[in-house]
């Protein structure tokens, strides 16, 4: 039987206290007793960096790889190369970008994910963080916990949502729900951009317009949310050329990847004042380090700051929908039974999913996933 390698986030103290942490070294997805009853090899760590990392070290002959965003394994088309016996990666989550996954189709490597595990936890997060720059609630936070109290500096930078023009980057299952969320607010229009339409049903159930180009797109939004998929066309998508065509002041919101907004032309957008708020919780690199530029960012009126470490999509209602699907994904390999499409990033034949960027048709099965779903 073939080894299974897994690369979770340790837990410390809270995982032992909190056995619904399922995502941790400690917990291990629940799987622990099921797989060594069945006589798997089955090896969790956290340590995924270097060489000489447990990682690095057992992927040269696992079978199977269990790995979530919150902490990446990132498997590299060299760690793939050395990965002689690799049949199937499974994302314990959504969000499959830390593999390369252009080398897992050349190498007839499997990818899968939980899909829609996550999607409202997300959702959530997002509207949360649209709201907490907007209305400036950090800075306010802060000032009460200070002991001041000084409502005129709070105020000056904080306004209603209502009225104002909201954009999703990104409209699949999470940038859908967000606007579903947000019709309520009465905002002046929803927008989003996105290769893919809408259902003609599902924009006129939200009541929203796509608008077929990026810098148009944002140019008409007071707030841009961005909720796609990480790949070659959209990393660095956020750039400092697009930020110039941000409306002056406008809010960003990023709970999707890391990499897909410039980490230092964001930085200075905010410091400029180009945009008035920055929020999510994904970083270009995890653990991000400790003078990550945006930990501390600010805009001019010291404010604008709404990141938080990567757990939109983990919280514990999630946490129990993707360690069941994880388990299904890995009961369904190893008794050759068909996997859900929606689940499959990359299939045996090469990418099943039209979310991870355009590519050519013909790679993609009759069963192809579709991401509104
Ligand atoms: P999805 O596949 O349902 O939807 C993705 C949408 O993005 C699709 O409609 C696709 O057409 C669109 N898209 C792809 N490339 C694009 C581009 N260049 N420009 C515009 N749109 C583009 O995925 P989802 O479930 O909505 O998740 C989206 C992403 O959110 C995931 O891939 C992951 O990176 C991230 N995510 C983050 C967390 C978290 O905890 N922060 C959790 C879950 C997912």
């Amino acid at each position: 039987m073939g080894k299974i390698l897994c690369i979770l986030y340790s837990g410390g103290e809270a995982a032992e206290q909190e056995p619904r942490l399922l995502g941790t070294i400690e917990n291990q997805l629940g799987l622990t007793d099921w797989l060594k009853e069945a006589g798997h090899e089955f090896v969790v760590s956290d340590d995924k960096e270097g060489p000489d990392s447990e990682f690095q070290k057992h992927i040269v002959d696992a079978e199977i790889l269990i790995t979530t965003p919150f902490h990446p394994g990132y498997l590299t088309r060299d760690l793939i190369e050395k990965a002689k016996n690799l049949k199937i990666c499974i994302t314990a989550g959504v969000g499959s970008d830390h593999i390369d996954l252009n080398a897992a189709v050349e190498k007839g490597i499997e990818v899968l994910e939980v899909s829609g595990s996550n999607v409202v936890s997300v959702a959530e997060h997002v509207v949360m963080s649209i709201l907490l720059l907007v209305r400036n609630f950090v800075p306010a936070h802060e000032m009460i916990e200070r002991g001041d109290w000084q409502v005129s500096q709070v105020a000056r930078n904080a306004f209603d949502l209502e009225g104002k023009v909201v954009g999703t980057i990104g409209a699949g299952r999470i940038g859908y729900r967000v606007l579903q969320r947000l019709k309520p607010f009465d905002c002046k229009e929803l927008l989003y951009y996105d290769y893919a339409a809408l259902p003609e049903k599902a924009a006129q159930e939200v009541g929203c317009r796509r608008v077929a180009d990026l810098k148009d797109f944002v140019s008409q939004c007071d707030v841009v949310a961005v909720n796609c998929p990480l790949h070659e066309g959209t990393k660095g998508l956020v750039n400092a050329e697009l930020l110039k065509h941000f409306k002056k002041g406008a809010w960003l919101v990023n709970t999707a990847r890391g990499a897909i907004c410039d980490k230092d032309a964001v930085a200075a957008a905010l410091k400029s004042g180009q945009i008035n708020g920055y929020a999510g919780d994904v970083w270009n690199v995890q653990p991000a380090p400790k003078d990550h530029a945006w930990r501390t960012m600010k805009n001019p009126l010291g404010g604008g700051n709404g990141m938080v470490p990567h757990y939109s999509g983990t919280t514990l209602d999630a946490q129990a929908r993707y360690a069941a699907g994880a388990k299904e994904i890995l009961e369904n390999y190893l008794h050759d039974k068909p996997q859900n499409p929606a689940n499959v990033i990359v299939g045996k034949k090469g990418y099943e999913t039209k979310a991870y960027g355009q590519r050519t048709m013909s790679l993609l099965t009759p069963s192809e996933s579709i991401a509104f779903n």
